[in-house]
Order: C-alpha cells, then sequence, then structure tokens
C-alpha cells in the first residue's frame, strides 16, 4: 500500500498512523498466509498407507535376460552385495579395510632384509611419531607382511614443509603396488621435473591427468584401484590399471602400465605371482605417512 493510501485508511478508521502501520496492518497479513496455507493443506490428497510387500519387490522373474549373463533384468536371485560400513568420516577406513598403519605402530610393515638376512623380514627403522610416520633416510623401503592382488588403497603423506633440494631430489619417495608399479610421490608444488616423474605419476610411464600438488608440509590423499597383472605361465594376458585419485581429483583413469617401474628404460613384464606386498619407497628424502588402509577388490555377483 502506498503512502497516501495508508494516509487515507488511517484517516477513514480515526486510527494513529504509527499504531496502525506496526500492528494491524501486519497482522491481517499474517492472518491472510495462514489462511492460503490451510487452503493449500486441504488441497492435498490424503497420505496413502503402506501396502504389504509382494514378490515383486524382490525382483521380477519374466524380464528378458541381461546380456552374457544367467541374471534377468532386476531377477530376485542375484546376489546381494556385501554390507560394508563406511568410514566414520572421509577418508577413514571402512569396515572390511586392512589397516596398515592407524597412528600408531607399523606392525603391518618390514624391512627385507639383504646379505645372510635376505630371507628374512625385519622390524622397521622408520620412526613413529604423533599419528604418523616418516622416512628412516637411507634404512630401505618399507614392504607390507601382507601380500595384495586387486585392491582399492587410501594413503596420506606430506613432503618436508621445509623445501631441500630440486626436481627429483625433493619429498621422493612413492607407493609401488605389488612392490613394482609406482605411483610417484614428490613435492610437485612449484618444483619442475619431469612430467612423468612428478607425484602422481605411474613413474616413467604416464604423467597425472593434473598436478593437485598442496604444499609442501600439507597432508595429501592419494585414493588408487589397482587391477593387478594376469599372467599364463611366462604370457601377460592382462595388463595392471591403475585409478588414482589425487587429493579428489581424478588424475588417472583406469591407465594401463606399460610394465613394473623402472628408471630410464622402457617398462616391461615379467610374470609374478597374484599377490604381492606393498611398498613404500625410501628414496632418501624424509616424506611422511599416516592412515593407510586397502580394500580387497572381490568381483560383481560374488556372495559372502
Ligand atoms: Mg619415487
Amino acid at each position: 500500500m502506498g503512502e497516501a493510501a495508508l494516509d487515507r485508511k488511517v484517516r477513514e478508521i480515526g486510527m494513529h498512523r504509527s499504531v496502525y502501520g506496526r500492528f494491524v496492518r501486519p497482522l491481517a497479513g499474517a492472518m491472510a498466509l495462514c489462511f492460503t496455507a490451510g487452503l493449500v493443506l486441504l488441497a492435498q490428497p490424503p497420505a496413502k498407507k503402506p501396502t504389504a510387500r509382494t514378490a515383486a519387490d524382490d525382483g521380477f522373474t519374466d524380464t528378458p535376460m541381461l546380456p552374457g549373463l544367467p541374471w534377468r533384468v532386476h531377477d530376485p536371485a542375484r546376489p546381494h552385495p556385501p554390507v560394508v560400513t563406511p568410514g566414520a568420516t572421509p577418508g577413514a577406513a571402512p569396515s572390511d579395510a586392512v589397516v596398515l598403519f592407524d597412528g600408531r605402530d607399523l606392525s603391518k610393515w618390514a624391512h627385507r632384509g639383504t646379505g645372510a638376512d635376505s630371507k628374512r623380514l625385519l622390524d622397521t627403522k622408520w620412526p613413529v611419531r604423533d599419528g604418523y610416520f616418516e622416512t628412516a633416510v637411507g634404512t630401505g623401503s618399507l614392504h607390507t607382511r601382507e601380500s595384495f592382488g586387486d585392491i582399492q588403497l587410501h594413503v596420506e603423506w606430506a613432503a618436508p614443509r621445509s623445501i631441500e633440494g630440486h626436481s627429483q631430489g625433493r619429498g621422493n619417495s612413492g607407493i609401488f603396488l605389488m612392490g613394482l608399479y609406482e605411483i610417484q610421490v614428490l613435492d610437485s608444488y612449484n618444483n619442475r621435473t619431469y612430467a612423468d616423474g612428478q607425484a602422481g605419476a605411474m613413474y616413467g610411464q604416464w604423467p597425472p591427468l593434473a598436478n593437485a600438488a598442496r604444499m609442501p608440509g600439507e597432508w595429501q590423499t592419494y585414493d588408487i584401484v589397482f587391477e593387478a597383472p594376469r599372467f599364463e605361465g611366462s604370457k601377460l594376458v592382462k595388463p595392471a590399471f591403475q585409478t588414482v585419485f589425487w587429493n579428489g581429483v581424478v588424475i588417472h583413469n583406469r591407465k594401463e602400465a606399460i610394465g613394473a617401474t623402472v628408471w630410464r628404460n622402457v617398462a616391461k613384464y615379467s610374470p609374478h605371482a597374484e599377490a604381492l606386498p606393498l611398498m613404500l619407497q625410501d628414496h632418501d628424502n624424509p616424506v611422511r605417512y599416516r592412515n593407510i588402509w586397502v580394500r580387497r577388490l572381490g568381483n560383481y555377483d560374488q556372495q559372502k
């Protein structure tokens, strides 16, 4: 209502203008709103009562077969996937994960002995502090005591806050799937090196699709899906594939590995076991790790 109209209205009913403006008009507005809401509610159809479960709730037996599969579309006989309780927070281990480091100890890891100890696994020399562990430079790489094939892997790492060195000499470590196929760990925040050797690279083969590096000293995440290669005798029948998210950014999308990681040479495959230990590389730089867990990947339609 305009000012002139308001004045006219106030004069008509003989009320002080401020009383009308502050109380009477807002009250009338609120009442109109309630009335409208009531009409809308009355116009709603009554809520339907839930019906009893029927066989169709479990699926259909009169639907076409899915191509190449023993299941119909919506087949009631198709196995249900195993139930997994997700971690309480993003990045936390789900219920079916093998936790490789929970902030306390390195009991799931070992050094490989050398010389007379070459067949033995030795306790790690990498120090654990305040929820993380760090490369003890020169003590050798770490290997998991357990072996893994196809996996989902979550790793958190941080390059040193103080910037020392350059190119491959700055925050260098690596996640070696099966101890053979490296996803590079490196301080790649304003640190120029060859593209297929920067952080996130399938080292010597494929640079990451993007450089999602955080600043030195900041915690970073890798979420890796690794498909192990398959061999029949000495023949490669399926190569390894890697899917990697770096700090939530996809950097490899089921990318085929050319072979086992090598330096200054073309990678190639040599037959190996279906499952092998994971490795964290000692590359003479103090890199930190925390919250590492792995899930063995099952197949579709596997009943547990
Ligand atoms: Mg490395």
